[in-house]
């Protein structure tokens, strides 16, 4: 089995099993995740809280997990703020006889349902 390290992890050492496995770090000081495939290391280093068997639920850091939250702060604002714009434009086009026209027309002359969406009154 593969184990993941926790990005800041850049080498270990299993003192029971005398082995060292270490990432390569490149010229600017960055470096691959630390992946361990060692038969021998890998049941002693599976419950250690800075690996996991799948890449995608390793650990964050505490910088990592920060900046995750900070990420997804932004990101719930951005979808309130972009549901807010769609609210307000599908309020006008509900309010729009125009837009209500085109649209019966493209049901075929159907009459169309209330629109879910009260037209705003601003
Ligand atoms: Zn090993």
């Amino acid at each position: 089995m593969t184990l993941y390290a926790r990005s800041d992890i850049t080498q270990v050492v299993v003192g029971a099993t005398g082995c060292r496995h270490a990432v390569k770090v490149k010229k600017d000081g960055s470096h691959e995740r630390l992946v361990v495939s060692c038969a021998v290391c890998e049941p002693l280093l599976r419950n250690d809280p800075g690996w996991s068997p799948n890449p995608a639920d390793v650990p964050l850091t505490v910088d990592e997990q920060r900046a995750a939250e900070k990420a997804r702060e932004q990101q719930l604002v951005m979808l309130a703020g972009a549901g807010a714009m769609f609210g307000q434009q599908a309020a006008g086009l509900a309010s729009n006889p125009q837009f209500l026209q085109a649209l019966q027309a493209l049901a075929g002359g159907q009459s169309l349902p209330t629109p879910p969406i009260a037209p705003s009154s601003n």
